[in-house]
């Protein structure tokens, strides 16, 4: 059970599936108090995703399973299957979200948690269970291009019209060192991307983004310093209501992945 700011939000619990323990006789199976993190992270998601109306028992995002795998890192935190391909003959699922069996303790960027891992999984996940939703007009004039483009496009087009830019250009040249411009020119990609990894397409945008939302959801005040990030958490924002409001009035059919 957990408390919204304005109600109370009674959920199930959910166990994560540990595929892990398959490989038990390896240093990195997934321990048990890993296991418990796991499974606290995952409720905690679960339960800020019924707060801003994306999930209620048998509801939605109620479907999203997350499953400890029986794979170590690639480097990867956490992943969802668009097509599993010839990952299913090992019981691979689209749309699930998997972290692998060695989870990191080295967070991608100072501070980042397993919850916020959780958080960016589901963005995906929400992609995969609804995609009809993400075909929105909302979507590229947020991030620039549509989800299913895995080019860096948004990116190029900003630096382009960043080159642009006579107030950074002027900025720029009074960098004395390669140092100070490039922390000169990550102030302005900051503005625009909420985090370095967000300027890889624009479904990792959104993934990132839809995280900070979630994360801060209740503040997004202090992120008004940074207009471009700003403005995408606040669609975001509108996104999710407009979400909510359909899952409330419509029918939801979750086994064939469409609105009634
Ligand atoms: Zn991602």
């Amino acid at each position: 059970m957990g408390q919204g700011s304005d109600r109370v939000f009674l959920l199930v619990g959910r166990k994560v599936i540990d595929f892990s323990q398959r490989f038990s006789t390896s240093r990195n199976r997934c321990t048990l108090p890993a296991m418990a993190n796991v499974d606290r992270a995952y409720n905690h998601v679960r339960q800020e995703l019924a707060e801003v109306g994306l999930l209620s028992d048998g509801v939605y995002l109620d479907v999203v399973e997350l499953i400890v795998s029986g794979e170590k890192s690639e480097g990867e935190r956490g992943y969802v299957f668009e097509q599993v391909g010839h990952y299913a003959k090992w019981g691979y699922k689209p749309g699930v979200i998997y972290l692998p069996r060695d989870l990191p303790h080295q967070p991608r960027k100072p501070g980042m948690t397993l919850c916020d891992t959780i958080r960016h999984e589901y963005a995906h996940a929400w992609f995969f269970h609804d995609p009809s939703f993400f075909r929105g007009e909302w979507f590229p004039r947020t991030f620039g291009t549509s989800y299913s483009n895995c080019n860096p496009t948004p990116y190029n087009r900003w630096r382009q019209i960043l080159k642009r830019n006579p107030e950074y250009q002027e900025g720029k040249a009074r960098c004395r060192t390669e140092r100070g411009k490039l922390r000169f020119f990550y102030g302005y990609l900051l503005s625009e991307f909420i985090t370095d990894y967000a300027t890889t397409n624009a479904s990792e945008d959104f993934a990132e983004t839809f995280m900070f939302y979630l994360k801060y959801r209740r503040s997004l005040e202090r992120f008004r310093q940074r207009p471009g990030v700003y403005r995408k958490l606040r669609n975001v924002e509108r996104a999710v209501q407009v979400a909510r409001r359909r899952i409330g009035s419509g029918v939801w059919q979750g086994t064939n992945r469409r609105w009634a």
